[in-house]
């Protein structure tokens, strides 16, 4: 009887140190794991200003958790930003591509001029 109980503390106990365990290795990994490297690309939707800019993921959330509403601001004009992605070729940030595929397929970087191919482009031919 008392041997059974032992055992059952036993595998509690582990039960408990693994559950720890994994919660501190997860933290840890969701802690470094980041979809976007270099940040999330910006652009100012004002066409005189132009700037743009990029911010990190903990930037980002840390804007929509206080202004669910909006965008984040142009740091130079105030005016609100427009999501925007970067060339895959010179690295400049471009608007984000149309959502329409053929334009997408079309689509070149206003900044190097090079076509830029959905990354998704699987289809056609
Ligand atoms: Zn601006
Ligand atoms: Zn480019």
């Amino acid at each position: 009887m008392s041997t059974r109980i032992k055992l059952g503390l036993a595998i509690l106990l582990a039960a408990i140190a693994a559950v720890l365990a994994w919660r501190t290795l997860g933290k840890t990994q969701a802690d470094s794991h980041v979809d976007a490297p270099g940040g999330t690309h910006w652009t100012c939707t004002q066409p005189t200003c132009g700037t743009d800019f990029t911010l990190t993921i903990a930037e980002l959330s840390d804007f929509y958790n206080k202004n669910p509403e909006s965008e984040p601001p142009c740091p130079r004009c105030g005016k609100p930003g427009a999501r925007a992605t970067a060339c895959p070729h010179c690295g400049k940030t471009i608007p984000k591509l149309a959502r329409s595929d053929r334009q997408a397929q079309t689509a070149t970087c206003p900044k190097c001029g090079k076509p830029i191919q959905s990354a998704a482009s699987g289809s056609g031919r």
